[in-house]
């Protein structure tokens, strides 16, 4: 069966095309600039050289249209005829409460998707626009949702919940909902596979490291706790944003420095962490080479980040009394040798001893980075969000098909 993974942002979507006999990759694209002038699309066939296509694309249900046309077409393509793709997946940010598992798209999951867009007021709408493209473009085939919060509905009501008048929750759902679920969840089988045990023995801090960044306590393989809340703002310093604060600051600033709710809301989630502290990048690889040159502002940056991700380790193993494994993934956690070093140095008293070779060592692969004789063990897995998206629809769809033939 062949599957193809779709994120619809408001003006880009993303895919893949996997081939789930032996989960390769057969091309990949986005469509950018959707409702713009000169959209772009980029798609890269596997063992072919990518192509740029520059056109007008004024609406999602074009940038489907654009994408089957680059997936089917006779020099490039990766398909002979759309046919041959039995199945479409969708990254969907936010499920709420409704969905602790991914699912096939249904008019009740529609309806319960456009519920949710006073929650997820940049996501879930584009997500949506993604899902009623592929329906105009490809009629008849099914399609699921994967939920970035659905990994953490396990966690108990002491981790969800915020402790403000309780008509807030019942009213609104303002509670903590947790966001990188795909990707915790992914890791966190790989790491276990990995280490041969299985991921219900193990007590497992997993660090998703990105431009967005969120720890995970994982317990009896299940999200125990998790730093994002009810959107993903909560939790570690970021690129861009900054994580937790005292809640007062926002009306003390909104009074001093007369901002509106959404300058505030841009200010906190666009222009703060760590590019608010080192005033020269969000990316980490530039503000790590402005610290080499000698950068104080990048220095303090990177020291208050990593400070920030050793709290979190530090309060997820008194939350699960105990941790037997701590797991980085994603851009910065993957590649930042620098990152892991300055996190693990500061808890060894956990029983973390960081193996300093095996550390420096570039690798695309799942690996562990601690010493023999370290008692936690330290993993780099790569995070693979699409390929969990496609082998949940996978199993959706195959299950779908079963249950069919025997009615
Ligand atoms: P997103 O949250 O957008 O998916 P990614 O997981 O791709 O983000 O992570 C992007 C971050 O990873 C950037 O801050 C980037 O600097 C960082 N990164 C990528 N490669 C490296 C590297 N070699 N060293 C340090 N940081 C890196």
């Amino acid at each position: 069966m062949k599957v193809l993974v779709i994120n619809a942002g408001s003006s880009s979507l993303k895919y893949q095309l996997y081939d789930m006999r032996d989960e390769s990759v057969l091309a990949s694209g986005r469509v950018e600039r959707i409702g713009m002038d000169s959209s772009i699309v980029t798609h890269e066939p596997a063992d072919k050289p990518e192509v740029r296509d520059v056109s007008e694309i004024l609406d999602h249900v074009t940038a489907v249209k654009k994408v089957i046309d680059m997936l089917t077409h006779a020099e490039y393509g990766a398909v002979a005829t759309m046919d041959e793709i039995q199945a479409v997946g969708h990254r969907v940010v936010h499920g709420g409460e409704v969905f602790n598992s991914s699912t096939l798209v249904t008019p009740e999951v529609k309806l319960e998707i456009r519920r949710l867009f006073d929650l997820a007021p940049l996501h879930n709408p584009a997500h949506m626009m993604g899902i009623t493209a592929v329906e105009a473009n490809m009629p008849g085939v099914p399609q699921a949702v994967v939920f970035d919060t659905a990994f953490h509905q396990s966690m108990p009501n002491t981790s969800y919940l915020y402790p403000i008048p309780q008509v807030l929750y019942r009213r609104h759902k303002v509670r903590r909902y947790g966001f990188h679920g795909t990707s915790h969840q992914y890791v966190s089988q790989q790491g276990a596979e990995l280490l041969g045990k299985p991921l219900k023995s193990l007590k497992m801090v997993t660090a998703h490291i990105g431009n967005g960044a969120s720890c995970t306590a994982i317990l009896d393989g299940k999200s125990f706790d998790t730093s994002m809340g009810m959107t993903p703002l909560e939790g570690l310093m970021m690129g861009t944003r900054s994580g937790d604060l005292d809640p007062a600051i926002v009306p003390f600033v909104m009074n001093k420095e007369e901002l509106t709710l959404n300058e505030v809301n841009s200010m906190l989630n666009k222009h703060s962490g760590m590019l608010a502290i080192s005033g020269i990048s969000s990316d980490m690889r530039e503000v790590t080479e402005a610290m080499e040159e000698g950068d104080r502002n990048a220095k303090l940056a990177f020291d208050m980040y990593t400070y920030r991700v050793r709290k979190y380790i530090g309060a997820y193993a008194a939350a699960m009394n105990g941790i037997d494994v701590l797991l980085f993934t994603a851009g910065v956690g993957e590649n930042s040798s620098a990152l892991r070093k300055a996190v693990c140095d500061g808890i060894t008293f956990l029983g973390i001893e960081l193996d300093e070779e095996k550390n420096a060592k570039r690798s695309k692969e799942a690996r562990v980075i601690s010493t023999e004789a370290s008692r936690v063990k330290v993993l780099v897995v790569p995070t693979n969000e699409e390929l969990l998206i496609a082998r949940d629809t996978y199993t959706l769809v195959q299950a779908q098909a079963a249950g069919e033939t025997n009615v």
